[in-house]
């Protein structure tokens, strides 16, 4: 079918031209047309698409004032447009950074998504529109402080959570909940949180109190450390010194948002827990192996180098991540309200790995190994074997995973080091892409379209190819 003839017009005209035999559009929807015609020419080589009457017609407008050929040059312009080299001066790049590098795991996990997008936000610090993730992060600041509260009474002995029974706990939470509402950090909720959302929040707040105080009755692990911040200018404890190869160093500072200990005769086991309102909160193979996921690994090590310096002879019992926001799958057929209650405290259970030392499991729930946990699930069989399900690691794989984990900060602070900031986002499925979040898609002119060989392309992983590609890094040094 022969393309029917357009007139293009300015959008004042538009009115006026109502009448016109000619398809009349507006000049903005004329370019349009006039890329996506010639994307489609560019990219599946057909050059028919350029024989189009509609096509002429368009581009002639265009080109009958210097104005409107410079708009139409412009757009086709964008169409051949390249990446940013990806390198820059590494003189500038320590001008950019800084010199020692100091910088936070979640900057280095930032750099693991796209090299540009770390440059863009830390490099030349161009804020984000944060305003939507800002209100979606503050129900998760809520439940947090609520958490921290909780804690901090457990710890500090004010209320002991295992002298309590389990619907005390509830009201406890409830409590501190309330409290917390009433402070200025939290006035977006002060006019009240109602209907739905109210109900949706108590059922949160009852399932992560269950969980604290699951922790505390069944367990050994007393809290230690919350919000334990480290290499901020006001505090006590140094940034988490890292020497890379070529004989410089990087400072990493952060924050353990909870740290337990269980003192076993000569043996300090410890724990630590992230608490987490977003998407991500599982400890991902995958997710490791290509740097996304450093933050456990890393505050591991400093926590263990801490201890260790306070003469303690330490030993990794488990790193989890403790959702604080997760709603339970959504069941197909309407469930029985315990059945719901069930599956709510599944979802809040602690998510992570322990250590394969039954001293350091069985401190963590005394049900273990003889029963299944409520906190840790099913992880011993009848014969007392630890399940192939069971998410262990030996002291030999813990110490593998942190090793991998810091060879993968050294990685990534020697490439910003080298002013190395390539366009190359990520991509492990069409929905997890480094660019799914990213709020400079404007800066970078990344088109999926066009850029595709510039992805870092993300194969599965298992913890067995960290623990062998560790033992490899290890014996090549
Ligand atoms: S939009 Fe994608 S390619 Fe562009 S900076 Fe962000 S993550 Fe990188």
């Amino acid at each position: 079918m022969q393309p029917q003839r357009v007139a293009t017009v300015g959008e004042e005209e538009l009115q006026s031209r109502s009448g016109d035999d000619a398809l009349v559009m507006r000049s903005s929807v004329a370019l349009d047309l006039v890329v996506q015609l010639l994307s489609q020419a560019k990219h599946s080589g057909d050059q028919a698409v350029l024989a189009r009457a509609d096509l002429a017609d368009i581009a002639a407008w265009f080109r009958a004032t210097e104005d409107r050929k410079d708009r139409l040059d412009r757009a086709v312009a964008g169409l051949y447009h390249g990446l940013p080299t990806g390198v820059i001066d590494r003189a500038l790049a320590r001008r950019l950074y800084g010199a020692p590098l100091v910088t936070s795991v979640h900057r280095l996990e930032t750099y693991a998504v796209c090299p540009y997008q770390y440059f863009v936000r830390f490099g030349l610090r161009v804020e984000p529109d944060m305003q939507r993730a800002a209100q979606a992060a503050e129900v998760g600041n809520l439940l947090h402080d609520t958490v921290f509260e909780l804690a901090d009474l457990h710890r500090r002995q004010v209320v002991r959570f295992d002298r309590l029974s389990r619907s005390d706990m509830i009201e406890l939470a409830e409590r501190v909940f309330a409290e917390k509402l009433l402070e200025s950090r939290h006035m977006a909720f002060q006019s009240g949180i109602r209907g739905a959302r109210a109900e949706d929040l108590r059922n949160y707040l009852q399932a992560i109190a269950e969980a604290l105080w699951l922790q505390a009755t069944s367990g050994s692990y007393e809290p230690c450390q919350l919000e334990w911040s480290f290499g901020m200018p006001d505090d006590e404890a140094p940034a988490f010194v890292v020497d890379l190869p070529n004989g410089e160093q990087v400072f990493i500072r952060g924050r353990v948002d909870r740290l337990d200990l269980y003192e076993d005769g000569d043996t300090t086991w410890f724990r630590i827990f992230d608490y987490k309102s977003g998407s991500s909160y599982k400890l991902d193979a995958t997710r490791m192996f290509y740097g996304l996921q450093l933050q456990l690994m890393v505050y591991l090590a400093v926590v263990q180098a801490s201890l260790a310096e306070q003469g303690k002879r330490p030993r990794p019992a488990g790193a989890f991540y403790m959702p604080l926001l997760r709603l339970p799958g959504i069941s197909e057929v309407p469930q029985a309200d315990d059945v719901a209650q069930a599956e709510l405290r599944k979802a809040y259970r602690p998510e992570g790995y322990l250590n394969a030392d039954a001293r350091a499991i069985s401190a963590m729930d005394r049900n273990l190994p003889g029963a299944k946990s409520e906190l840790f699930g099913d992880l011993y069989k009848k014969d007392g074997a630890l399940r192939q399900t069971a998410k262990v690691w030996t002291d030999d794989e813990w110490d593998a995973a942190v090793d991998f984990t810091l060879n993968s900060v050294r990685d990534i602070a020697t490439q910003l080091g080298e002013g190395n900031i390539p366009v190359r986002p990520y991509v492990y499925a069409h929905n997890d892409r480094g660019c799914t979040h990213c709020a400079f898609k404007a800066v970078c002119h990344f088109e999926p379209m066009d850029h595709t060989s510039a992805y870092r392309v993300l194969t599965s992983k298992r913890f067995t190819d960290i623990v062998h590609r560790s033992v490899e890094e290890s014996e090549s040094r």
